[in-house]
């Protein structure tokens, strides 16, 4: 696996591009902290961007859904597919409304994704999805079916044409008469955590932390 992925035509960063990241290990990093992605593609109604969850595994970012699905009946077709992930790490406020911004980390993907069928790997990469929502949770709840895998489709992206970007620290030095206004400014920083379990009405036993 190479440590850098190749900058094309769509995955230059022209806009701020000290910013910019092709390094695998980066965009891996936000891949795997990110719960959920969007993913934007074009159908026969126009363009359309839909959020699910992911699983980057190795090279390849896994997402499933009902087999149903617009989503996944179009990018079964090997339509491209551009999927996006983002991570908000602050909000930035400036002396200048021109300056405010936000710190993030995000990635930004292209390709084609494929269908995964054989029934074994697509129970590993189902079970590696529910296992993203809580460690190890594959194996503390009751495995699919066959119904439910046949009701099911799981999707594979290969994470060969994708780019990070991260914006960090605090807002842009102001400059000339604007440096002295009386303005605070700084960073707000936001912070996703996971609370306390709460018991389902119908839950039989205690969490099992
Ligand atoms: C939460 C959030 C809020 C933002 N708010 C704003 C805003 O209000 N206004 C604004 O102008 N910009 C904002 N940005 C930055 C925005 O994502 C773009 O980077 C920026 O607008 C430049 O767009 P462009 O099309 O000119 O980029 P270009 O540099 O022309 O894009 C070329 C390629 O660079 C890569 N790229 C661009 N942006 C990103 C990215 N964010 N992550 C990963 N790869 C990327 C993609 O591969 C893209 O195809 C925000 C970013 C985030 C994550």
């Amino acid at each position: 696996m190479t440590t850098s992925l190749p900058v094309t035509d769509r995955t230059k960063v022209r806009r701020k591009p000290q910013r910019g990241s092709h390094e695998r290990a980066v965009i891996n990093e936000i891949l795997d902290e990110a719960l959920i992605c969007h993913v934007g593609f074009v159908t026969e109604r126009g363009p359309v961007v839909i959020p699910t969850t992911h699983v980057r595994i190795d090279d390849q970012l896994y997402i499933h859904g009902s087999a149903a699905s617009h989503m996944l009946r179009s990018l079964s077709n090997g339509i491209e597919v551009s999927v996006c992930v983002t991570l908000l790490d602050a909000l930035v406020l400036a002396t200048t409304a021109f300056h405010h911004s936000v710190n993030y980390r995000s990635v930004v993907m292209f390709g084609r994704a494929f269908p995964v069928e054989d029934t074994a790997t697509k129970l590993t990469y189902l079970a590696a999805l529910v296992d993203r929502v809580a460690p190890n949770r594959s194996g503390a709840c009751r495995p699919p079916n066959a119904k439910e895998l046949a009701a099911t489709s799981v999707l594979g992206l290969p994470i060969a044409e994708a780019s990070a970007k991260i914006r960090s620290g605090p807002p842009l030095p102001e400059e000339g008469e604007d440096a002295d206004l009386p303005y605070w400014s700084g960073i707000i920083p936001l912070v996703s955590s996971r609370g306390a379990p709460e018991n389902a009405p119908d839950c039989k036993i205690a969490w099992p932390g």
